[in-house]
């Protein structure tokens, strides 16, 4: 899936992995320059445009990682990305903010990610009010299965 899914007008492939470790989280990745950028989110995204959602910057992953799902991680959406505006993706990081487009089969339309403090880690995730957000909406919840085998991850222990 790493190779060809997305056409020209888009910038690369985007994933979310809903990973059980210590704590329950999702890595939001885009591609960028040949590897996955990534993003742990604790709550995962939201498609209500006032909800703002802790996003940790965490290492980059190689781009076979799209594809991975276990017994601890499930593909829990997948996709192509974009960036808004004529800045690059490198430009909108270093300020940090990045614009983007999403058509995953979740998430999709407008959303920005947002540094918030001086340390380069500390993002959020917001959804960008268009025809696309869901006020009061909670898309973890309402879609927890994988977009690839319908598989959701065990509830309890982990
Ligand atoms: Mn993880």
């Amino acid at each position: 899936m790493a190779e060809n899914l997305c056409e020209d007008r888009w910038a690369g492939i985007y994933v979310v992995q809903k990973h059980r470790a210590t704590q329950l989280h999702y890595d939001f990745r885009l591609e960028m320059d040949g590897v996955l950028k990534s993003w742990a989110i604790p709550k995962g995204p939201s498609l209500d445009h006032t909800q703002r959602r802790l996003a940790m910057l965490v290492d980059d992953h190689a781009l076979e990682h799209a594809e991975v799902e276990a017994e601890d991680c499930i593909i829990w959406d997948r996709g192509c990305w974009r960036p808004q505006g004529d800045l690059s993706p490198e430009e909108q990081l270093e300020r940090g903010l990045l614009e983007f487009e999403l058509a995953g089969e979740k998430l999709t339309g407008g959303w920005g990610l947002v540094r918030f403090t001086d340390d380069p880690k500390n993002w959020l995730l917001v959804k960008q009010k268009d025809e696309r957000s869901r006020p009061g909406s909670e898309v973890t919840t309402e879609e927890p299965e994988s977009v690839v085998t319908g598989k959701t991850l065990d509830r309890g222990a982990p």
